[in-house]
């Protein structure tokens, strides 16, 4: 993958290659932006093109070095895992598993180190030494001071990226070594459109290009399972709500204690707000071939033959507070009873 294949991000993009054909990328760099918007893909792309045998300012993808860093067996690039992370892609190599240890969830103090080392050292095969280091806010304070030795005084063939989703968690001696480049959502466009190429069928892309919040790597995940099943379930939740039809095995069915149970109800939430612009838009003359849901077209129709525009404004209202309740970690049992309770007592009809 070079520049030229990332999606999205252009500025960021712009900013490093400007960087590399000038040979002035700064050595201790700091990817910040939500999760999801490819700041390790671009990081890498960076570590390829400060290496690559063909190209100044992008990765050519084809030689050797390009290779070998996409292989992860190149020599001067250094993708630093936590212990946690590297259990979970290769649980063979975890020893402390078969004695019941839990493996760190941060980079040890003692990895830092042997960067510290590392570091200095003329890299062996390309031009420049990469150290790429994600979730950057994980790193506590004792290891942060190893890591501020390196950040302070970074030879010149070595630069280190930092990436983090939440950057105002890393500790500021760190955050302010760095030069920061900031990473945004993907457009819902964008996400449309990777998802297409990729070959997900149009009106599943479009879907979850709205779903995905600008988030690339979620979407991705997301084509990989069967949307339309959660569609179904999302839709008899919203008829239940407006109507109370078959509420009460609803409210069995979804209060409960699951761990998964806060991102199943946010992406419901989520695709029934999909559903109700659907039905505001028909109501509003709207042509069908616009609807983000236009295999409900007639079940819509029905609804918005019934829901009054005040009704239908209400009701968004009422789903994106409780979407935003639900991200705010609110009691979930308590928030869907009280979503019931709030709408059986209006009806449509
Ligand atoms: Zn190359």
């Amino acid at each position: 993958m070079a520049f030229s294949d990332t999606c999205g991000n252009a500025l960021a993009k712009n900013i490093l290659r400007k960087g590399l054909q000038k040979g002035r990328i700064p050595n201790s760099l700091l990817f910040t932006g939500p999760e999801g918007v490819g700041k390790m893909e671009t990081a890498l792309v960076l570590a390829k093109a400060l290496n690559c045998l063909k190209k100044s300012d992008d990765s050519c993808d084809e030689c050797a070095n390009c290779r070998a860093i996409d292989r992860g067996a190149f020599p001067d690039v250094l993708n630093l895992i936590s212990e946690k992370e590297m259990a979970e892609k290769y649980p063979e190599t975890f020893e402390g598993g078969k004695n019941g240890k839990k493996p760190k969830e941060n980079i040890s103090i003692d990895q830092l180190r042997e960067m510290k080392q590392t570091a200095h050292l003329r890299p062996m095969l390309g031009r420049k030494r990469v150290f790429l280091i994600g979730q950057a806010e994980q790193i506590d304070l004792t290891s942060s001071n190893t890591l501020l030795k390196i950040l302070e005084e970074p030879p010149l063939f070595t630069h280190i990226i930092l990436l983090s989703d939440n950057p105002y968690s890393i500790v500021p001696t760190i955050r302010s070594r760095c030069q920061i480049l900031s990473f945004s959502a993907i457009s819902r466009e964008d996400v449309e459109d990777q998802l297409k190429r990729n070959g997900c069928g149009e009106q599943k892309a479009r879907l979850i290009s709205i779903l995905a919040r600008g988030n690339l790597k979620q979407a991705f995940h997301m084509s990989g399972e069967d949307v339309p099943d959660e569609r179904k379930l999302s839709w008899i939740f919203l008829l239940a709500l407006l109507t109370g039809e078959g509420s009460g095995e609803l409210l069995k069915d979804f209060t409960s204690s699951r761990k998964e149970f806060r991102e199943e109800l946010v992406r419901m939430l989520e695709i029934m707000l999909t559903f109700i612009r659907d039905v505001m838009l028909l109501q509003g003359g709207g042509e069908s071939s616009r609807l983000l849901n236009p295999d409900y077209a007639l079940l819509l129709s029905g609804l918005a033959g019934r829901m009054s525009r005040d009704r239908i404004l209400e009701f968004i209202g009422s789903l994106e507070r409780s979407l935003s309740a639900v991200r705010k970690k609110a009691n979930l049992n308590c928030l869907v009873s009280e979503l019931f309770a709030e709408w059986m007592e209006k009806s449509y009809a």
